[in-house]
């Protein structure tokens, strides 16, 4: 029987069983059927665990041992009510049944750390924050009396059920707070586990289950040994560990709801004890409120450190060429007003170059684009690597280039480009335009000086550097050569 057909009729079987099962009489009818109906869950999810391969084999195993603890925890129980006509408490049968607990549990966080991979803190506090959220209602309503006069075995295993369940709750919310794959068979999972903490609270809260009509303290159960066997048997469930795509950073409206409604539960569990007059469970309600308190400022702090980190990189991202790495022409223009108040007040020369690479068009159109990409980043590179500390090279747009060097005279900067010029990778040649900035003129007037030098030197033949004209300015009496070759 192939995957889909196998958990269709295990499904379509356990249905069948459900509708007999709600009509048999009080006692050891139902209490069998329990016990048959855990080890059909049983062979179904041992069925799976033969199939399952890598990742999935382990939270798969650790499932079917907690569903086989569970129906040794329902035999060993027949065995006390209607073969030996005993009713101990506690009893190995507790034993069993608790162990299913951690078993689970185990199970659910396997499965979520292997979902994910790489660690998602910000899924993991979501997670905590649900599960300490709902706990504390949960231990409210259904934890232990703690005024009790048993022995301590007694009190232990007593205790173990809240516990066990709010491992169970805490598995449960890191399943779905988790961002993965939701198939059908983890879909199924967490129907199971909803259905089991349903029986664990209808359990406690059902005071006399003989005097019902119909199987309500059980059939929870019941309905999650189904569920745990159609999910193992569901093509999905190889499929288990499939890592949703999108992170969980940021949070969602549903998320944040999700969030805000749990940790207000804290508040509200006192209001709602408050205004109706009950006693008060401060302790509990403390210690979650100071746990809710320190998770949101794990999960705020998670979040800011993540914002300062993109903001940076965006920081980064606004400043740099993609294509070169080097500095934008927005970086060099912040950069060209920084070092002009540093030239100001040092009274030292400031010296500028408009770099233009010959003949590209023709070097793209004989190459292709690509290698003219490369050739620009390798250009990029090789002239970055002959740069002094103090000089600021960057891409201005297309096949341009502004080199400040603040600190360099004209002749200093001539010699720097006939650095460069060596360096250029491929036999490239460019023509530079040089200008020493006379202590009062703009940044685009500088530029514009640059510019017209820049061509030229194009128009006496390229591959060279041409100075420009003395700017009119104080510093215009620095030594300036007319042409350079
Ligand atoms: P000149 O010597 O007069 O500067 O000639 P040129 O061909 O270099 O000048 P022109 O301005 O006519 O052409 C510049 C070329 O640079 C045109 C364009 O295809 C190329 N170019 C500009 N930006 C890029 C780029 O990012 N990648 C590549 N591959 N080519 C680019
Ligand atoms: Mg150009
Ligand atoms: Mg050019």
């Amino acid at each position: 029987m192939n995957g889909s057909r196998a958990w269709r009729a295990y499904l379509l079987a356990g249905a069948a069983g459900m509708a007999v099962f709600v009509l048999l009489p009080y006692g050891m009818p139902r209490d069998v059927a329990c016990v048959l109906g855990g080890l059909a869950a049983v062979t179904a999810m041992l069925c799976s665990v033969a199939r399952r391969r890598g990742g999935a084999v382990l939270p798969w195993t650790l499932l079917l041992l907690g569903q086989l603890a569970m129906t040794a925890g329902d035999a060993l129980w027949v065995y006390y009510q209607h073969v030996a006509g005993t009713d101990p408490f506690p009893s190995a049968a507790d034993g069993f049944y608790l162990l299913e607990y951690p078993l689970v549990a185990a199970a659910l966080f396997t499965l979520v750390r292997r979902r994910r991979p790489s660690g998602d803190r910000e899924a993991w506090l979501d997670g905590a924050i649900v599960a300490v959220g709902l706990a504390l209602p949960y231990w409210v309503l259904l934890g232990p009396d703690p005024g009790g006069h048993d022995s301590v075995l007694t009190r232990v295993i007593t205790l173990g059920y809240p516990v066990g369940d709010m491992l169970l709750l805490a598995g449960l919310a890191v399943v779905l707070t988790v961002t993965g794959a939701r198939t059908p068979a983890l879909r199924m999972i967490v129907a199971a586990l909803g259905f089991l903490l349903a029986g664990d609270v209808l359990f406690v809260l059902v005071d006399d289950p003989a005097g019902l009509a119909l199987p309500v303290d059980v059939l929870p159960y019941l309905l999650s040994y189904l569920l745990w066997g159609a999910a193992a048997l569901h093509p999905s469930a190889a499929d288990l560990l499939r890592a949703g795509t999108e992170p969980v950073t940021f949070l969602t409206p549903r998320r944040l709801l999700v969030l805000t409604a749990v940790v207000l539960l804290a508040p509200g569990t006192l209001i709602v004890q408050l205004a109706l007059g009950f006693e008060l469970d401060s302790w509990a309600v403390a210690i979650a409120s100071v746990l809710l308190f320190l998770l949101v400022v794990a999960r705020m702090a998670g979040m800011l450190r993540r914002l300062e980190e993109q903001a940076r990189r965006l920081d980064e991202i606004a400043r740099t060429d993609t294509l070169t790495g080097l500095p934008n022409r927005r970086t060099m223009d912040a950069q060209l007003a920084r070092e002009y108040e540093r030239a100001a007040r040092d009274a030292v020369p400031l010296t500028l170059a408009l770099i233009d690479l010959d003949r590209f068009k023709r070097f793209n159109d004989t190459h292709g684009h690509q290698a003219g990409d490369a050739l620009l980043s390798g250009a990029a590179t090789a002239w970055s690597l002959a740069l002094g500390g103090g000089d600021m090279l960057a891409r201005y747009g297309g096949e341009e280039f502004v080199l400040l060097m603040p600190g360099r005279d004209p002749d200093g900067a001539e010699h720097l480009l006939a650095a460069l010029r060596a360096a250029t990778p491929q036999g490239q040649t460019f023509s530079a335009g040089l200008a020493l900035w006379d202590g009062r003129e703009t940044p685009l007037e500088l530029l514009n000086r640059a510019d017209t030098a820049l061509y030229a030197a194009k128009e006496a033949g390229r591959g060279r550097t041409e100075r420009a004209a003395p700017g009119g300015g104080r510093l215009s009496g620095a030594p300036v050569r007319d042409a350079a070759g």
